[in-house]
């Protein structure tokens, strides 16, 4: 269910955000109303109930990143006057052309890459050297990108050369470059904040006025990273996150009962694991910015 909002028609939907474009041409030019709904997937499924307060979360920690990264690189945000409907969990955005790649920076070993390593040794055809293990830091920052899927499927590391054919040489290497670039950044700001960004998923589009490489969506949220306690980090195991992992550590324990493999939907997520999700969430921001949030 999407909220009607005055003035906005509903465009799209994917698993966490809700689209609008305005119903008449405003001076902000060809903008969409980015809506971070409380709604929480993983494992490519959107999970009930929602979250409480996760759409505000999502919404104003990517406004505090991407003013961290503003000298970096151009980003959508137009203004954050948003309508009352949507207060805090929305942002107005120049509507990009979005590239269908995920771009993936990684630090630390784990998920999706170290099920990849520990086939291959690899990571999307970045050779790794031998004996790492789950939560392992790497020697340098690599960049590990994903091809964009349909709704319902699910995503796939690729080679940068997948990249190179999908968008061209010079915009592969753009990407490449602006992932790291944020990545560096972000990951010194968390550390000094006791926070690991282990990892984390940019998208990037083209501005169809200007021509430039827009860093787009959500920016180093809890959902689109993964966050560690830096005291707490241990190599060899899996590590206490402030992320969805949570959610995800539930879903594939025996209590969910649930089968990962089968075509069966996840069961309605307990009371106190959205409880504890919901502080997971409230803690990356806090930690991060400093400052904290009432939602
Ligand atoms: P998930 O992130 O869980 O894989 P999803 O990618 O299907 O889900 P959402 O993140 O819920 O979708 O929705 C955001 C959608 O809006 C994405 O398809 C994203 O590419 C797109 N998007 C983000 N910013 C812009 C923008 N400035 N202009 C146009 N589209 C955008
Ligand atoms: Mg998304």
């Amino acid at each position: 269910m999407t909220a009607a909002i005055p003035g906005w028609t509903h465009t799209y939907s994917g698993k966490v955000r809700d689209l609008y474009v305005p119903d008449e041409t405003t001076a902000l030019g060809d903008v969409v109303l980015v809506v971070a709904s409380d709604r929480v997937s993983a494992y490519d499924h959107v999970l009930s109930p929602g979250i409480p307060g996760k759409g505000v979360v999502l919404t104003q920690l990517s406004l505090w990143w991407f003013e961290q990264l503003a000298d970096l690189v151009p980003n959508h945000v137009v203004s954050t006057d948003v309508p009352a409907e949507v207060a805090g969990r929305a942002m107005v955005c120049r509507r990009l052309e979005m590239f269908p790649v995920e771009c993936v920076a990684r630090g630390y070993l784990t998920g999706s890459g170290l099920a990849e390593y520990r086939v291959s040794g690899s990571v999307t055809g970045i050779a790794l050297p031998a004996g790492l293990v789950d939560g392992s830091r790497l020697p340098e920052p690599i960049f590990t990108p994903a091809t964009k899927a349909e709704l319902g499927e699910h995503d796939e590391n690729v080679p940068f050369s997948t990249v190179v054919d999908q968008v061209g040489a010079s915009a592969a290497a753009s990407l490449r470059d602006l992932t790291l670039a944020v990545y560096a950044r972000a990951e010194g700001i968390a550390r000094e904040r006791g926070v690991i960004l282990a990892d984390t998923k940019l998208e990037f589009g083209t501005d169809p006025t200007t021509g430039a490489i827009t860093l787009g969506d959500e920016v180093l949220t809890p959902d689109s990273s993964r966050f560690w306690p830096a005291d707490l980090w241990q190599p060899g195991r899996a590590q206490p996150s402030f992320d969805k992992q949570f959610v995800r550590d539930w879903l594939t324990s025996d209590a969910s009962g649930w089968d990962r493999a089968s075509d069966a939907p996840p069961p309605a997520l307990p009371a106190d694991v959205v409880e504890r999700t919901r502080d997971r969430y409230l803690e990356a921001f806090e930690r991060l910015t400093g400052t904290t949030l009432s939602v």
